[in-house]
């Protein structure tokens, strides 16, 4: 089911509930069975359902006995607060700083939009006017050298890279001196992604981790792999110190599940969203916003 379906299915649950003339306990279990099962085809992981669906319940309770109020208005209130609060977590991302050196690092398997997110963030920066650098450290790909080059082009941001060595994490301790030496505010190193969770790959990614150190890992997420986005966000999270996300394809067919999904399984927040294909389809991730546009 696509994000906009999902939003229109609890929408509809809770208009059903608008226009019932009693709202008794059964119609508020209607509803929030209506919800419930929206978004288990969304994608969003069981576990997480069930707490929005017990938070709900309980809020109904505890303010319907105080005061007799509105119940619509507070199942209304307490679904989009809970879900609200699936997208977000205390955990804030690291905040960069102009004139610091700040090295991040992105993760993510193979064809998530890894190298285009890449390119975007740094558009987003560099319009800002900081002094952005890139550095390739896939070694593992054929081409995602050139296709980083011709990004960073396209963008007109500096690059590191060789078409012959293979030692990811020497050319990116490498590209990292350089761009440290010429005193850029943000050097950004793309990683092998491979196209499935294996340990050889996290195994480079924590060699990587430890070589540069950075300020902040990224796990790039492609918001279109449904009920997996769970797994796969908790098997890099174990693997490196994940700080923030960044979904990607949350334009024409995307799974919100996803995006709840992956914040509860790595506890760090969604910074951006990728829109589309074009380097400016990319935004600040905002949970209220979100939720409000999901529904409707
Ligand atoms: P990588 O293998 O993870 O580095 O993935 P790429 O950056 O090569 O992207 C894989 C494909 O996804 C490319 O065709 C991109 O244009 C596309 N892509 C990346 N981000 C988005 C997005 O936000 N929306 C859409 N529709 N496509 C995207």
């Amino acid at each position: 089911m696509v994000l906009g379906q999902l939003g229109s299915r609890i929408s509809g649950a809770l208009k059903k509930l608008h226009e019932k003339p009693i709202i008794d306990e059964e119609a508020i279990k209607e509803c929030m069975s209506e919800i419930v099962k929206a978004l288990l085809q969304a994608d969003v992981n069981a576990a997480y359902i069930k707490k929005l669906r017990d938070q709900v319940m309980l809020q109904v309770n505890l303010e319907a006995d105080a005061a007799g109020t509105n119940k619509r208005k507070i199942v209304q209130r307490a679904v989009v607060s809970e879900l609200q609060k699936m997208l977000e977590t205390d955990k804030k991302p690291v905040k960069l700083r102009k004139g610091k050196q700040n090295i991040v690092m992105f993760v993510g398997l193979q064809g998530t939009g890894k190298t285009t997110t890449i390119a975007k963030y740094a558009y987003f920066y560099i319009k800002k006017g900081w002094r952005v650098g890139l550095v390739c450290a896939d070694t593992f790909r054929a081409g995602a050298f050139d296709q980083l080059k011709q990004n960073a082009a396209k963008i007109k941001a500096p690059f590191y890279g060789s078409y012959t060595e293979t030692d990811p994490v020497k050319i990116a301790n490498e590209g990292v001196e350089y761009f440290r030496s010429q005193t850029y505010d943000l050097i950004i190193i793309d990683t092998s992604g491979r196209n499935k969770q294996e340990e050889g790959l996290f195994d480079e990614m924590k060699m990587l981790e430890k070589t540069i150190n950075p300020d902040e890992v990224i796990f790039v997420m492609d918001s279109t792999i449904g009920q997996s986005c769970f797994d796969q966000a908790q098997a890099f999270k174990n693997a490196v110190k994940v700080g923030s996300v960044i979904m990607t394809k949350l334009d024409s067919h995307a799974k919100g599940g996803g995006a709840l999904s992956a914040v509860a399984a790595t506890q760090s927040p969604i910074t951006f969203i990728g829109t589309g294909e074009q380097f400016d389809e990319f935004e600040e991730f905002e949970a209220k916003s979100f939720i409000k546009r999901v529904l409707g």
